[in-house]
């Protein structure tokens, strides 16, 4: 499977996949359409080629620009359990940032159930689960090949008494999808996390 890091800022954003039917997961701080636009170019990636759109949760490093990249007619896959989020993603940007709020009329509403499915249609083998435990919205992307996008999920060790169970739990489902290598929001990709 083709992955792309098109970061900037400290953050990652993957592109997945080929083709038309690439597959993009994160996006960063509004204003900043006009780094991701020069990455995908740098990396010989048309804008045209990305029809979806997943965030790993919605927190401005990773979602800011969603309603821009959508305007430019790139399609938002909620996941379910992220949709009471992208509300909330207002309160941390400041008028300056001229953020773009987020249309929830108009996406693409995926169940956890279905994932596999609606991966399968863009060329994509894997499936995405829920882990939260940086947030309640965080979801993880896990490729057959044993590639889990991760997002801002902590490791165990960094997770404090309030975040711990629930960072275990998605560790322990992220394992058991016999995942090899995680590409985080931040950092490098590394090995994934023994238990
Ligand atoms: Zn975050």
């Amino acid at each position: 499977m083709n992955i792309v890091n098109v970061g900037y800022d400290s953050t990652n954003y993957y592109v997945i996949g080929s083709g038309k039917d690439r597959l993009l997961v994160d996006v960063g701080w509004p204003g900043t359409l006009g780094k991701l636009l020069a990455n995908l170019k740098r990396k010989g990636i048309e804008l045209q080629e990305i029809r979806y759109l997943l965030a790993t949760h919605y927190h401005p490093d990773h979602a800011g620009l969603v309603q821009e990249l959508k305007n430019k007619g790139v399609r938002l896959i909620v996941m379910e359990g992220q949709a009471d989020a992208i509300p909330a993603l207002k309160q941390w940007m400041k008028p300056e940032m001229h953020y773009l709020d987020i249309d929830v009329r108009d996406n693409t509403a995926v169940t956890l159930g279905e994932s596999r499915t609606f991966l399968a249609k863009l060329g994509i083998a894997g499936a995405i689960v829920h882990t939260p435990g940086h947030s309640d919205d965080s979801v993880t992307l896990v490729l057959d090949t044993g590639d889990a996008f991760t997002g801002d999920l902590q490791g165990e060790s960094r997770a404090d008494e309030s975040s711990i169970d629930a960072v275990k739990k998605s560790w322990e489902k992220i394992r058991a999808m016999n995942t090899k290598t995680i590409h985080p929001g931040h950092g490098p990709s590394r090995p994934v996390p023994t238990a």
